[in-house]
């Protein structure tokens, strides 16, 4: 389980994060279409009509992280262990994933699939504003990291819980 820690010694707060969890082994690429069932239940996506959730026919999927930095189910507090202030993960890490094309590259997206993507990430940000308890949403994307399983297109939305909406004595 992942936490946030801050470091007493420069004041910043870390998000720590335990080796070795990461997406179960597959030969096949779990975020390609026909492959839904073997990701977490989608959160939203872009659909045709007729489509049914967690089945082929999206353009834009959205899942929660399998292994999330953060979850929106956890609620904040804060705890002091040893010299850190710790503060539990509640915000939010979802996968966006860009396209049902496995070998899509960014300089090969067309304009209306960056457009859904871009529209995607509206969708999301402002959803997660809803929730009082995030402070900051960062979106990022890497393109085929090296060491990295996945190399279907996506983005990723890291949802920052707030500091200290509650204080503990
Ligand atoms: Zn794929």
């Amino acid at each position: 389980m992942s936490d946030l820690r801050k470091d007493p010694t420069r004041g910043q707060w870390v998000l720590v994060r335990p080796a070795g969890a990461v997406a179960p082994a597959s030969d096949d690429c779990p975020f390609c279409p026909g492959n839904e069932s073997r990701t977490p239940a989608e959160i939203v996506a872009y659909r045709k009509d007729g489509s049914s959730p967690d089945g082929p026919g999206w353009s834009v999927r959205v899942i929660p992280e399998i292994d999330p930095y953060f979850s929106v189910e956890r609620n904040v507090g804060r705890e002091g262990v040893g010299l850190y202030d710790k503060v539990p993960p509640r915000g939010a890490t979802e996968l966006i994933i860009e396209s049902p094309e496995h070998d899509l590259t960014p300089a090969a997206m067309d304009e209306a699939r960056w457009e859904q993507v871009l529209w995607m990430y509206r969708d999301r940000l402002r959803d997660l504003k809803k929730d009082p308890a995030i402070r900051d949403i960062l979106i990022t994307r890497r393109y085929r990291k090296p060491g990295s399983r996945i190399t279907h297109p996506y983005s990723r939305v890291i949802a920052v819980p707030r500091r200290s909406p509650t204080r503990s004595a």
